[in-house]
């Protein structure tokens, strides 16, 4: 069965059909740039426009960057304040005229990982983390998601919330060398273990293609590997997400 996904970002809305077995495209990605100012209802345009792209009609599954509970949006730290409380899968499904299931763009992301990537039939404790304009998480226990858990906004060592910290924008923004950025990584990962004693850490977000840069600095006692999916994982979770709700509903 194929389910498209449709991963939402601050500069990106992409989608694509998986194949919720596999994890597989058949076919491209579509890439529109998020419109600026991303509000509700200019983003709920570009994403009706991209389910009319794949001529698609079937259950939707979308990430988005934010609390996400029962399709509605509950924060907005890097996003359009207009999202707060919006009811996007109704928003959307009344654009786009499909069911749509919405969650957490990391929960997402680690929900593929989990799926089809470097999580694949791991048991125990495992945090995926994205970094990317903020920061993710993912949480796992036993192969069942904890959803919105929002580790990017505690705080450590005074900078509240910490994704101002050592979100991979950060690196760029304060130009970081990989390593310095690094050690900010392994203090919070460290922070993280305290708090959870997680038996695997999985980086994701843009950064893991660059895992050989910084694998040393945020190495802690805990296992930690890179994303495998890349790119992808947020389609192909939130793919996941929409084919899980429409089996058991
Ligand atoms: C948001 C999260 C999101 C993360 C990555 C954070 O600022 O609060 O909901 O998962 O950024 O996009």
């Amino acid at each position: 069965m194929e389910v498209l996904g449709i991963d939402i970002g601050g500069s990106g809305i992409k989608g694509n059909l998986v194949d919720v077995r596999t994890g597989r495209s058949p076919g491209e990605r579509h890439k529109v740039l998020t419109p600026q100012p991303a509000t509700p209802d200019a983003v709920a345009d570009v994403v009706a426009g991209v389910v009319a792209h794949f001529g698609y009609d079937g259950p939707v599954g979308c990430t988005f960057p934010a609390i996400v509970r029962r399709g509605v949006t509950l924060s907005a730290a890097n996003v359009d304040p207009a999202w707060v409380g919006t009811d996007a899968a109704a928003l959307f499904e009344a654009r786009a005229g499909m069911p749509f299931t919405v969650v957490n763009d990391a929960d997402a992301a680690a929900i593929g990982e989990m799926e089809f990537g470097t999580g694949r039939g791991r048991r125990g404790v495992v945090l995926v983390l994205t970094f990317g304009t903020g920061i993710g998480s993912g949480l796992f226990v036993d192969g069942r998601l904890v959803p919105n858990t929002e580790l990017g906004h505690i705080e450590l060592e005074g900078h509240n919330p910490v994704e101002r910290w050592c979100a991979a924008r950060v690196r760029k923004d304060e130009n970081l060398s990989w390593m310095e950025w690094g050690e900010r990584v392994r203090r919070y990962l460290v922070h993280l273990d305290r708090l959870f004693s997680p038996d695997l850490f999985i980086i994701g977000g843009g950064v893991s293609r660059r895992w050989d840069r910084f694998a040393e600095a945020v190495r802690t006692g805990v296992e930690t590997v890179p994303a495998l999916l890349r790119n992808e994982a947020g389609i192909v979770g939130a793919a996941m997400a929409a084919a899980a709700r429409g089996s058991s509903s």
